[in-house]
């Protein structure tokens, strides 16, 4: 695997108060070279501080337990300056509103030449045709090098981010409700172009979403997280056809052909993290909850390689 995520734990407080939040228990992933892996959840499943937790960006009190591994090191214990050389380098990430962390006083071109000055150590004219080929690649012709964010749309500005994320030829990218804020073309135009520039530089992407058509989409493999838990995972395709846990099940039906807000998927409120339910997370809400769903954890039921789940149901 290109990244592996060994039974990482995450737990931080809120601001001023003593209440410990389980963002995040005992998560197990691994991403493969060029793999698209979409995590998907609700608000408060724990989706954004896992993607979080993979460049050191959590809060400075945020206990975690477990490890990162890329290249044989620990992520989570390395130190402030290694972690800044990788991020951005090895490990990009784009989010939600491009805008936000754009410069409004920067032209594109400044944007990568102030980047490449930090990583490389590319003469002025290397880095501009680098960044040339890196805004082809996501089509954005070089007559607009020179121009500021504001020129741009809501779409080509999130372009703009991913040339930015693939310039300097990262291992994993990673994508934390990329296209939320973008129009349904608009944003199955990102997707399409996440799958091409994923095969041309060979980058792993992790998919961070709450809405399960984005991840139709695009994965190759799809995780399902319930409750700070990771519930269900598999191929898209076994996710999609062939959904087990109930939460799952329960995300499927009611999002077929619909763009859904958070939330509004499975009846009843997330999990509160400060104090988690017993036993299985999922059981305040689970249509076919039992006696036991309440008290103990499911084991992991195994379908074939890739496709398994934690509910009791499947638990012979
Ligand atoms: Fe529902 Fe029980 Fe399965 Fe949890 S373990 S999803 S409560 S059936
Ligand atoms: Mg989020």
């Amino acid at each position: 695997p290109n990244i592996s995520i060994k039974n990482l734990d995450i737990t931080y407080n809120y601001e001023n108060d003593s209440e410990e939040v389980k963002a995040a228990r005992d998560i197990n992933l691994d991403i493969k070279n060029g793999e698209i892996v979409s995590l998907v959840g609700e608000s408060g499943s724990g989706k954004s501080t896992i993607g979080s937790s993979i460049l050191n960006l959590l809060p400075k009190d945020t206990l975690t337990r477990g490890k990162i591994q890329l290249d044989g090191k620990n992520l989570l214990e390395l130190p402030e300056n290694d972690i800044r050389e990788i991020r951005g380098k090895d490990i990009s990430k784009i989010f939600q509103d491009p805008m936000g962390r754009l410069n409004p006083l920067m032209t594109v071109e400044q944007h990568f030449i102030e980047l490449l000055n930090e990583h490389t150590d590319f003469g002025k004219e290397k880095a501009i045709e680098k960044s040339i080929d890196a805004l082809n690649d996501v089509g954005i012709p070089p007559n607009r090098f020179e121009d500021y964010p504001h020129e741009f749309s809501g779409g080509m500005r999130q372009r703009i981010m991913i040339a930015l994320a693939l310039v300097l030829n990262p291992r994993i990218l990673i994508a934390d409700e990329a296209t939320t804020s973008l129009d349904v073309v608009v944003q199955s135009q990102i997707l399409n172009l996440l799958r091409d520039v994923t095969e041309k530089y060979n980058t792993s992407i992790l998919n961070i979403t709450h809405n399960l058509g984005v991840v139709a989409e695009i994965s190759d493999r799809v995780v399902v997280l319930y409750g700070g838990k990771v519930v269900e995972k598999g191929s898209a395709e076994e996710i999609f056809h062939k959904p087990k846990h109930p939460y799952t099940k329960g995300l499927i039906n009611s999002v077929i052909g619909l763009d859904t807000e958070e939330l509004e998927w499975v009846e009843g409120t997330p999990p509160d993290l400060v104090n988690p339910p017993s036993g299985c997370p999922f059981h305040p809400r689970c249509p076919q909850v039992m006696e036991k769903c309440k008290k103990q954890f499911p084991e992991q039921t195994g379908f074939n390689d890739s496709h398994k789940t934690w509910c009791h149901l499947y638990e012979s």
